[in-house]
């Protein structure tokens, strides 16, 4: 992985991996093959930067879903009885690769998605990180309590409960799935790995990328195909244990019920329409640099984007005017190009649905201050966009636009903002900026989220739990509460023969 990279560079090496993944269709990993889908169907996969094509993609259906389950519990005895010690060389060895071809995920994470590299580059190294981090807790995976009484030695271990399928979204797809994937093989768990279908490559890679460090075939498969047949066969396959989702909202609850005639443990990694609070008293320099960063990066596609900006009254106009500077000044392009701060959107739908907030924002009352139609309709580019004049109840406070879209709103004091800041359907992350320790606190323990940052961007610790409350998510990853999620827990209580054992059946002699 080389740091400073031309535009040509990256496009070059986006071409010669295109080239080669798309010598016939994209297939699906099973069992340590690469196989079409028993009918031979396809769908085809576009790059969102000008529509051209980038090739064809099995489709997979419930015969797919089906060999790859199989293949999975196949694998699952001897993968979790291998020695925590293996596993992690194992794990240690994708993460090398991972390192060795990062240039080349980046870049084609970057066609298929649209979004910047200079983001895709740092998340494909995050990628490898994570599979390091749990290469290294997987020998300790096992661990458990010692919970003594006077009477019993109770202690508890875990063991890795079976074959799980990872259903991933879009938007920063090789990061998302390697979070999920990574500790499901530590812990000794096999995956079925349903990527989503508007950007299905880097998924392939990594499967290549695993089996070419070592992981036993059927330990990680990928079966490529739309949610709604190869997802849901995946969440209704009796041989699953267990589904691990980052998608909408919307999608997790149809998954619950897919899951329940199979009783499926679930996590469940949803949206977010995430606050920033900026008191009056924040390092305000600091507080723009992070505003802007954290909405207008990776195209606003981002779960943890701070969607809402909540700022003091009494700094709003200024904040508004430095703000405005800055998104007026965000470069728009090739999603190749170093320079490129916004790339296009992954599909001409959501492009769609993002823009149209622009519309909403105006019926609602908001004031458009940038983002406007001006790229062509068949384009997926965007004009960031910047809505002020807002209060709450607008849609542009309350959906989750998952594009390069801030709305302003302005408070006077702790009791309103907090009020405001949850008074959404989500409850992911939230941002806080201000110098007064006891307000961090206070406003810190009010917020109805699963994550807060104080005078901080979006910085991920990986032992740190990583989740939302309300209709953000369902559970927590990140260190050992992902093993919580991949493991089942088991108890053994024995006793030191002290204690009193009912005697029944006695008095009938
Ligand atoms: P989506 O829910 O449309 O799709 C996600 C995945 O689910 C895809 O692989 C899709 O094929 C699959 N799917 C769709 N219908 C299914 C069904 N009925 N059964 C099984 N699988 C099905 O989400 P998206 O549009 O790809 O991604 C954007 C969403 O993801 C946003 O809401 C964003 O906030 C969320 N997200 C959340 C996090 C987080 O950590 N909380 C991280 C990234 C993205």
């Amino acid at each position: 992985m080389s740091s400073a990279r031309t535009f040509e560079e990256n496009r070059a090496t986006a071409n010669e991996a295109l080239e080669r993944l798309s010598k016939g269709p994209l297939l699906h990993l099973i069992n340590g093959e690469s196989v079409p889908s028993s009918s031979s169907s396809t769908f085809e996969n576009f790059s969102p930067i000008d529509g051209t094509s980038l090739g064809q993609v099995a489709a997979g259906g419930g015969d797919e879903v089906a060999l790859a389950a199989e293949a999975a519990a196949s694998a699952f005895d001897d993968w979790v009885t291998r020695p925590g010690s293996e596993r992690k060389k194992i794990l240690h060895s994708v993460a090398d690769l991972i390192v060795q071809r990062a240039d080349e995920i980046a870049a084609v994470e970057s066609v298929d998605t649209g979004q910047p590299i200079r983001f895709m580059s740092s998340a494909a190294i995050r990628g490898a990180e994570n599979f390091r981090y749990f290469a290294d807790a997987a020998p300790g995976a096992l661990d458990g309590k010692a919970m003594p009484t006077s009477t019993h030695l109770n202690y508890s271990s875990r063991r890795a409960i079976g074959p799980v399928g990872v259903i991933t979204p879009w938007n920063t797809p090789f990061m998302l799935s390697t979070w999920k994937i990574a500790p499901a093989l530590a812990s000794g768990c096999t995956v079925v790995h349903k990527p989503a279908e508007w950007s299905p490559l880097t998924a392939s890679i990594l499967g290549e990328i695993a089996h070419e460090a070592g992981l036993p075939a059927g330990a990680l498969n990928v079966v490529h195909g739309t949610g709604e047949i190869a997802g849901k066969a995946l969440t209704e396959h009796p041989a699953v244990t267990a589904i691990a989702f980052v998608g909408e909202s919307s999608t997790g609850s149809l998954i619950q019920a897919q899951g329940a005639p199979t009783l499926k443990r679930l996590h469940f990694e949803l949206g977010g329409k995430n606050p920033v609070i900026v008191f009056d008293d924040a390092d305000l320099e600091r507080s723009l640099d992070a505003v802007v960063f954290m909405i207008y990066s990776l195209n606003g596609e981002r779960c943890t984007s701070s969607s809402r900006l909540l700022v003091h009254d009494t700094i709003h106009d200024w904040f508004v005017e430095k703000l405005t500077e800055r998104v007026k000044g965000l470069t728009v392009g090739d999603p190749l190009d170093p320079a490129t701060e916004i790339g296009p959107l992954i599909h001409p739908v959501h492009c769609e649905k993002v823009r149209s907030y622009i519309d909403a924002a105006i019926e609602d009352g908001a004031t458009v201050v940038t983002g406007d139609y001006s790229f062509d309709e068949g384009s997926n580019f965007v004009n960031p966009m910047l809505f002020v004049d807002a209060d709450n109840s607008m849609r542009v406070s309350q959906e989750e636009i998952f594009g390069p879209a801030l709305t302003v709103i302005p408070f006077s004091n702790e009791t309103e903002v907090i009020q405001i800041a949850n008074d959404v359907d989500y409850g992911l992350a939230g941002y806080l900026w201000t110098q007064d320790v006891g307000r961090a606190h206070r406003v810190a323990q009010g917020l109805d989220v699963g994550m807060i940052w104080v005078n901080s961007q979006n910085v991920r610790h990986l032992p740190t739990p990583f989740g939302g409350t309300k209709r953000s998510g369902v559970g927590r990853d990140g260190g050992d509460y992902s093993f919580d999620f991949y493991m089942e827990t088991k108890n053994v209580a024995v006793a030191y023969d002290v204690h009193d054992i009912g005697k029944l059946g006695v008095n009938n002699t």
